[in-house]
């Protein structure tokens, strides 16, 4: 059977973003997945509730999604509303999802408070991101699971393709 990819709703052009917007991107593969049954879609903030549009929210104090988890950092969004709760509840919804559905893979937004995976807003809101990771994406990968930014599509590709040959 083909594998499963959990991706997130904003890349496939769905409008769910914190302002409304999506965040399309075009690659052969995505189109080639998606016709073979292959993505399983998920915005993590709207299945957790939050409406669209939404104040935009970010990890504080230089903090990254695995101290969410560990509940030494905490979300908030610009209105100071701490949406820590709801940000893992989101992040939960996704991996029951991608264990029902047999996802060992993701392709996640990259930069976003759930959804990042190798950058992250630091916490400041003045538009300037660090490494880190999103709540969602370190809950995905402490389950073992791989996620790759929008950015690394052809890596997931290769990934694919040498699972293949050793099969
Ligand atoms: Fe996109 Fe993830 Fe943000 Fe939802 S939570 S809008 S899927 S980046």
């Amino acid at each position: 059977t083909l594998p499963k990819i959990l991706i997130s709703a904003c890349l496939l052009g769905r409008p769910v973003r914190y302002n409304g917007s999506a965040k399309p991107v075009l690659h052969p593969a995505l189109r080639a997945w998606q016709k073979a049954g292959q993505l399983v879609i998920i915005c993590p903030e709207v299945a957790a509730g939050f409406s669209t549009p939404r104040p935009p929210a970010e990890i504080t104090q230089g903090q990254s999604g695995p101290d969410v988890l560990a509940s030494t950092a905490r979300v908030q969004d610009t209105t100071g509303a701490d949406v820590t709760d709801q940000f893992i509840t989101g992040a939960k919804i996704a991996l029951a999802l991608a264990q029902e559905q047999n996802c060992k893979f993701a392709i996640l937004t990259d930069a976003s408070p759930s959804c990042g995976s190798t950058h992250i807003y630091d916490g400041a809101f003045q538009g300037q991101k660090h490494p880190g990771t999103g709540v969602t994406t370190a809950l995905l990968r402490a389950h073992g699971m791989q996620v790759f930014a929008e950015t690394e599509i052809d890596g997931l590709v290769a990934c694919l393709s040498k699972g293949r040959i050793k099969n």
